[in-house]
């Protein structure tokens, strides 16, 4: 038979978590993290060789190797995304410059041909306008 102190005790340690008990219950349980190992965002990092240790130089926060490390890992493969869909836009644009570069190409051939062909028109027309003047002396003359 349990005392009225080892009731109390249940009691109040059921009221201030009433699933407590599954944590007993479990083989393996977490650790709950150190005080010092706070979030810390910033780039700043100095590694102790000695006491096998990561510290932030800013704010002091002790960092979690590894977690620290997960972190570095995920930020590159996030850049890797990044660099994969740069390298993609640049491949696009590139194709865009070729193409742009192409019509300038033809479209400087065709003004090239197209004055030509104005030239040869102008001539043309000159020699009408000559011929033309022509007649008309030979008209004023007669
Ligand atoms: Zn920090």
């Amino acid at each position: 038979m349990a005392s009225d102190n080892e009731n109390n005790v249940v009691s109040i340690w059921e009221r201030s978590d009433p699933n407590a008990d599954i944590n007993e219950m479990k083989n393996f349980v977490e650790a709950e993290p150190p005080p010092e190992a706070r979030h810390c965002t910033h780039p700043s990092i100095l590694v102790n060789e000695y006491h096998r240790s990561i510290t932030c130089r800013h704010c002091h926060a002790i960092l979690e190797p590894f977690e620290y490390l997960l972190r570095l890992a995920k930020k590159e493969t996030r850049i890797d995304w990044d660099l994969r869909a740069l390298r993609a836009e640049v491949k696009r644009r590139r194709e865009g410059l070729d193409n742009l570069k192409r019509e300038e190409t033809n479209t400087r051939a065709r003004i090239k041909t197209a004055s030509f062909r104005l030239n040869d028109i102008t001539v043309a027309i000159n020699a009408a306008s000559d011929s033309l003047l022509q007649l008309k002396g030979c008209h004023g003359k007669r």
